[in-house]
């Protein structure tokens, strides 16, 4: 079901085929954590800017409308009206982040919901049902995400359980994938890599997680406060070891820099807030460069955010007009500069496959990096 295309030094450009339609790797996927892209983006608006994969969060639809009611529904496909592939993640690191209290057992972990204080208890088991009545396409395993500072000793137990989650999520996920009345009883499930900055840890993990035959494998844990450099020298280390005919995720990465350089290590799947956190706050990516269009050197600059773009907000309206919604505080200001920003991600990804197919990637990541840290325009 995933196969490699081609290979460009360690860059692959693969297909991944799902219920829900071919995915094109390397791929970004777009984040719609309560299952809509922040910003007043429907999935309607997806289908014109390129997006392949919607990204939905475990945890938040848990707590609200909770998974029970999207279940009835039919499923996050049907209640969302969006027929192609959905990711959701695990909860874990929502769990993790977001909630205050929280106690982490053998079992799983006891937390309070952020948005009533209900207690809440999740484990390896109910992310998979959880995920199961959502239905999307490919469920992620329940994991820990350790602090990125946390002491070696600690980050070696947490990895030795979230392992032992991991065989845990699989038979969950087989149990549920026969039961009669599971929605989409092709779920895939992809299993996590952790070990925080510490190579040998992830290494030794991604040996061990790759004998389960798991639909893919992420990398987690990173992206977290740590440096580039760090984050470059896991990647290094650690995708050698996962197994290369599965898909390659790294989770909530990032800036289309972090981007370049991790397919050039052997990426291909890739989610982050940022176009759509940055679009809502007016900061637009271009290939010059990132614009801040709350700057008054736009108020009369009747240009489109980026010359020849083809996305929704650049084929008609000008950094003026945009500048002006965004400082009105108009729905529609913040939904054009998001629509810009995941057309723009989506499109570089476009580019990174033409370019691994015509065996210069190298040489596009670095005419790509060269024109991005350009100056702003
Ligand atoms: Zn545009």
């Amino acid at each position: 079901m995933y196969k490699i295309i081609k290979k460009d030094g360690l860059a692959k450009r693969g297909r991944l085929e799902t219920v829900h339609g071919t995915i094109e790797t390397p791929v970004f996927m777009n984040v719609g954590t309560a299952a809509a892209i922040k910003g007043a983006v429907s999935t309607e608006d997806l289908q014109g800017i390129k997006t392949q994969v919607e990204l939905s969060n475990t945890y938040h639809l848990h707590v609200r409308p909770g998974d029970e009611v999207v279940k009835k529904l039919g499923g996050l496909h049907k209640f969302m009206v969006w027929d192609k592939p959905i990711l959701t993640d695990s909860g874990g690191f929502q769990v993790f982040s977001l909630s205050g209290l929280r106690k982490i057992k053998e079992e799983g972990v006891y937390f309070q919901s952020h948005i009533d204080g209900k207690k809440i208890f999740m484990g390896p088991e109910e992310s998979m049902q959880i995920q199961s009545n959502l239905a999307s396409t490919i469920a992620m395993a329940f994991d820990e995400c350790p602090s990125s500072v946390a002491s070696r000793q600690y980050i070696e137990n947490s990895v030795a359980r979230t392992t032992r989650w991991l065989e845990r999520c699989k038979a969950e996920m087989n149990r549920l994938n026969q039961l009669p009345d599971t929605i989409n009883k092709h779920q895939l499930l992809f299993g996590i890599n952790q070990g925080a900055i510490y190579e040998d840890i992830r290494i030794e993990h991604a040996k061990r997680i790759s004998e389960l035959d798991l639909d893919g494998y992420a990398l987690g844990g990173l992206a977290v406060g740590e440096s580039h450099e760090d984050m470059y020298r896991i990647l290094d280390a650690t995708v050698p070891h996962l197994p290369e005919n599965k898909p390659t995720y790294l989770m909530g990465v990032g800036t289309p820099a972090n981007i370049l350089e991790a397919v050039d290590r052997g990426v291909d799947f890739f989610d982050c807030v940022y176009p759509s956190r940055n679009g809502r706050h007016g900061h637009v990516y271009t290939n010059h460069g990132k614009l801040n269009l709350f700057n008054a050197k736009y108020e009369l600059d009747d240009r489109p955010i980026e010359e020849g773009c083809q996305c929704p907000a650049c084929r008609k309206y000008s950094r003026a007009y945009i500048r002006h919604l965004l400082k009105a505080k108009e729905m529609l200001g913040m939904r054009l500069c998001v629509l810009h920003n995941l057309y723009f991600y989506n499109t570089m990804m476009e580019e990174i496959r033409e370019a691994i197919e015509e065996g210069r990637y190298k040489e596009y990541k670095k005419q790509k990096l060269d024109s991005m840290s350009g100056k702003q325009i």
